[in-house]
């Protein structure tokens, strides 16, 4: 049996791995079994979900089953959106894969460094004023101030800092 689509780093069967027919109201596995049950619902801030269950005599069985589900007797169960919401939102999560996508947020990585010196150099957080004007102002000044402290980095020739992790993250042994 064919496994439909499954993520590339997840291990775990995702909600995008199931397939949804909406016209029939039912999801069909990665191990390609329908599911049994199909309930409209509002969740807590009162938006539309839809709740999906798979059969017990399907789940019980199954030889994906830690794969799919961490409860020990009940059968898989899926929580998704209605369709215009699912389709919008796996559709983004697909671009978000793309070669373009992706050089297109790296340029976040430059942006994001710029904010975080601005707010560890220049306490950017906080507007030291009341007022737009005032504020733009001191924001201009940030700037003049950062591109200098960098001019005078790049003319000494200061390396970039390392990129910090974090103390889990270095827990994690290094692959060669
Ligand atoms: S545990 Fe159930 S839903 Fe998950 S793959 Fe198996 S049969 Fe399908």
């Amino acid at each position: 049996m064919i496994l439909l689509g499954l993520a590339k780093h997840h291990p775990k069967f995702a909600n995008s791995n199931f397939q949804i027919d909406w016209s029939n109201q039912v999801a069909i596995c990665p191990r390609g079994h329908q599911s049994k049950t199909w309930t409209k619902k509002t969740d807590k801030k009162g938006q539309p979900i839809i709740n999906i269950r798979f059969s017990q005599h399907d789940c019980g069985t199954c030889p994906s089953r830690s794969r799919c589900t961490r409860a020990k007797t009940e059968p898989r169960g899926l929580t998704i959106h209605p369709k215009q919401e699912y389709i919008a939102l796996h559709s983004r999560r697909k671009v978000q894969h793309t070669p373009e996508f992706l050089k297109t947020y790296n340029q976040r990585a430059g942006i994001e460094g710029t904010i975080s010196q601005g707010v560890r150099r220049s306490a950017l957080r906080q507007s030291r004023y009341v007022g737009l004007a005032k504020t733009h102002l001191q924001h201009v000044f940030m700037a003049v101030g950062l591109n200098l402290c960098r001019l005078d980095a790049w003319l000494n020739n200061v390396p970039f800092a390392a990129t910090r992790y974090s103390r889990f993250c270095t827990l994690k042994p290094k692959t060669s």
